[in-house]
């Protein structure tokens, strides 16, 4: 499978956190020829099982994105919305945006606001409507929408909204697709709601009841014009390897794993802490009476932004990686 075109089939569907039927539709329909089984559970995680008889392994990666939620029409037809997962004023106007319904529009500011002053308050959407009536006939209160940017490759590098998590998704596609042999019992799980709170990951860990959970998400990169250093993971440099963030102080044994697996495979890695932040693996790593969890990271530039960055030959890292993880010998 290849990374773009996953990039390009995921991001053509609609899945803000809540609304990832469209996204688990797609995935359901790559997934297929690589499992056994494929079930959904009452939130909408897609569950993707390949039997084994070895210890219980979970893969989590979140298929929501962040996005708008639509408050308020005004009578202009002017949209005021709130957010869905984190957004920052400070990225958004100029940015087109879509609903599930195929309208489109473009996020702008009112004016007189000094852009050091800017919130989400001072925002709207304008979808061209004429007024109110119009726009109602478009979009209703409660709708959402994405980023409606397109992704392409320049030098090694992938540009695409929503990095954050569908690089994941693709290579937990890829993964998939090379696993040979499965000693251990695997999950794919693609999870829904993790931008508001990793929602999906912790009533999928309950339902699986895992051995060990591996969440595959972005990471900052720390290779920007005066990086702040609140990270320690780059672009180009590998695989990042979770060691802690603020959702998750990950196992050392996984880690260790993690690293090993890499440097007996020659996988380029790097550790990956991160000041700030959460994946899955702060639910999965707390479910029941707790499960070796670990994290497998894209280092990616301007997450949460309309147009994010990662390494091509790091998202190669990841795949191979979390196929090495899988069919590795792992103690129940
Ligand atoms: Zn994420």
């Amino acid at each position: 499978m290849d990374i773009l075109e996953i990039m390009q089939a995921l991001n053509a569907c609609h899945g803000p956190s809540g609304n990832e039927g469209q996204v688990a539709a797609a995935i359901r329909t790559l997934a297929a020829p690589y499992v056994d089984e494929i079930t959904t559970d009452a939130l909408g995680n897609l569950i993707c099982h390949k039997q084994g008889t070895g210890p219980r392994v979970m893969f989590a990666a979140h298929m929501d994105s962040i996005g708008f939620i639509i408050t308020h029409i005004d009578e202009h037809g002017y949209l005021r919305f709130g957010q869905v997962g984190g957004l920052s004023a400070h990225d958004l106007p100029g940015t087109p945006v879509r609903f599930r319904n195929g309208t489109r529009g473009v996020v702008a500011v009112q004016g007189k606001v000094e852009p050091k002053d800017w919130k989400l308050d001072h925002l709207y959407i304008d979808i061209g409507a004429k007024d109110q009536a119009e726009a109602k006939t478009m979009v209703q209160v409660g709708d959402t929408a994405v980023f409606d940017t397109t992704p392409f490759v320049s030098g090694r590098k992938l540009f695409s909204p929503y990095l954050d998590d569908r690089i994941a998704c693709a290579i937990l596609l890829s993964a998939m697709e090379r696993i040979k042999h499965a000693g251990n019992d695997l999950y794919f799980v693609f999870t829904v709601q993790e931008e508001v709170g990793l929602r999906g990951a912790r009533t999928a860990a309950y339902g699986i009841a895992p051995d060990y959970g591996i969440a595959v998400d972005v990471t900052d990169s720390d290779d920007i014009p005066d990086a702040p250093h609140e990270c320690s993971s780059v672009a180009g440099k590998g695989a990042a390897i979770k060691v802690m963030d603020s959702s998750v102080i990950c196992h050392p044994a996984v880690v260790k794993t993690l690293e090993d697996l890499a440097q007996a495979r020659n996988i380029p890695y790097q550790r990956d802490i991160l000041r700030f932040g959460g994946t899955d693996a702060g639910a999965i790593h707390q479910s029941r009476s707790g499960v070796y969890t670990g994290g497998i990271s894209v280092a990616t530039r301007y997450v949460h932004t309309p147009m994010e960055v990662a390494d091509l030959d790091d998202i190669e890292a990841c795949v191979a990686l979390t196929a090495a993880f899988a069919q590795a010998k792992l103690e129940a």
